[in-house]
């Protein structure tokens, strides 16, 4: 029987690809803090960074893993709010503390962090 790992560090919510999308991007970016993830439900990925005021530091990158362009929905809607499974910021280090990181997301996905890992 295979044995499930588990691994409890924040870091690991991102998945391998992603990882390299984010590296990318912060690279890009010196402004971000840090990268907005959004999964939409249709597997397509909605990526940007973000600077310490909660502004947009970078352009808005869509992918699909595996393809060579976004879904013909996504090219339609641009990946719709109501399509999205989930959404995260992804800190760069050293992380904001608490309350900064709160009125960030606040105001970039108009919630709180809702990832309940
Ligand atoms: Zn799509």
């Amino acid at each position: 029987m295979a044995k499930k790992t588990k691994k409890g560090k924040k870091a690991e919510l991102l998945e391998k690809r992603e990882w390299a999308m984010v590296e990318g991007i912060l690279e890009g970016s010196p402004d971000g803090i840090g990268v907005v993830v959004v999964r939409l439900d249709c597997g397509c990925r909605k990526m940007a960074a973000v600077s310490k005021e909660g502004e947009p530091a970078s352009k808005i990158i869509m992918y699909r893993d595996n393809a060579e362009s976004i879904c013909d929905k996504c090219k339609d809607d641009q990946g719709d709010y109501m399509r999205i499974v989930t959404q995260f910021i992804h800190w760069k280090d050293p992380e904001p503390n608490q309350e900064k990181k709160n009125s960030i997301s606040l105001k970039v996905m108009g919630a709180t962090e809702t990832v309940t890992h």
